[in-house]
């Protein structure tokens, strides 16, 4: 049967164009979960993805309630989840104040982690149930969050310290809008989300890749410079950073091959190994990376997977 995979953030960049890759396929079903139904419908249609092969679900990951409606709404499609891909994500590298989810959460962390991992472990689930021979929770991560490769360290530098702002409730209460409770700064706080991404990613495989056969795994799939997650930032950074990329870096990837970088790790057969950050090479061969130490560090991952339980209200 044609496979059924849910993609949040998929009304632009790269879970837009992972839904289309997936959906031009003809072996994907997708459920784009996102905040905006009418952008995300116009999305669909002007990618010229195929009618029938994709269904819309309101999600707005800066809203726990929304989470967990979404997670009914979804029930509710009776159709198996057998693929759940956690793409969305906010950056907000010019803010000079943090701003809150609806439950009082740092905004970066909030929606990029926190919404992220209330429903991975809800729909985890429901991957238990579903009969498909391959299933998948994929996390997207980033290179800017890995401080053993040269664009993680460009400052600020992701560091998730004692987690003391996480255990303080992320609220910004005399100054807990960090995790690692450290004035507030917008571009630290996208790349500490990213590393908390890439160690739930590896928790959820120590806890439960052996008990539910389900796949984990994340993946850097390249600078995709063009893409809305640059909208905060200045006008001369948004103008110079693709052709930076392009001609200096060489790191720049396009919204479709990054998409179809993705749409390879929901769907190859060969990458089925769990608890793997996918990278690709120049040629666009795809390798297991080697993650920095703060996002490999397993008691790090076990204490940022406790306290986001509590902040969920699942502990
Ligand atoms: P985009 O800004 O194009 O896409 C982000 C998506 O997240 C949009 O669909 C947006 O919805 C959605 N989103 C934001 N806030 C919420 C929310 N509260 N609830 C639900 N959805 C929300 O960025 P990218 O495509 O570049 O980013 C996708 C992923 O790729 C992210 O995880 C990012 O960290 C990662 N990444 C990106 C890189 C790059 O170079 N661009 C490099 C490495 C990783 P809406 O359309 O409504 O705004």
């Amino acid at each position: 049967r044609t496979g059924n995979a849910v993609i949040t953030g998929a009304s632009s960049g790269l879970g837009l164009a992972t839904a289309k890759a997936l959906a031009e396929s003809g072996k994907w079903h997708v459920i784009m979960a996102c905040r905006d139904y009418l952008k995300t419908a116009r999305a669909a249609r002007a990618a010229g993805m195929p009618k029938g092969s994709y269904t819309i679900v309101h999600l707005d990951l800066a809203s726990l309630d929304s989470v967990r409606q979404f997670v009914k709404n979804v029930r509710q499609l009776d159709m198996p989840i057998d693929v759940v891909v956690c793409n969305a994500a906010v950056y907000q590298p010019t803010a000079k104040e943090p701003s809150f989810t609806a439950d009082g959460f740092e905004m970066s962390v909030g929606v990029n982690h926190l919404g992220h991992f209330l429903l991975a472990r809800e729909l985890l689930e429901d991957l238990k149930a579903s009969d498909y021979p391959s299933k998948r929770l994929i996390i997207v991560g980033s290179i800017t969050g890995n401080t053993n490769t040269l664009a993680g360290n460009v400052p600020p530098k992701a560091n998730l310290g004692d987690l003391r702002g996480l255990a303080a409730g992320l609220n910004g209460v005399g100054s807990a809008a960090m995790i690692d409770g450290a004035e507030f700064d917008g571009a630290k706080a996208y790349k500490d989300s990213k590393v908390c991404n890439m160690l739930t990613m590896q928790e959820f495989h120590r806890r439960y890749h052996e008990e539910t056969g389900v796949t984990f795994a994340s993946l850097y799939p390249g600078c995709i410079a063009t893409t809305g997650l640059f909208r905060e930032h200045v006008p001369l950074f948004r103008f110079l950073f693709p052709p930076f990329q392009k001609y200096i870096t060489k790191g720049y990837v396009s919204e479709e091959e990054a998409g179809k970088r993705l749409a390879q790790v929901v769907s190859e057969p060969s990458l089925t190994k769990s608890g793997v950050y996918w990278s690709w090479n120049k040629n666009s061969a795809s390798f297991e990376n080697q993650l920095s130490e703060e996002a490999s560090d397993t008691e790090k991952a076990r204490k940022v997977w406790e306290l986001s339980e509590k902040l969920v209200g699942l502990a």
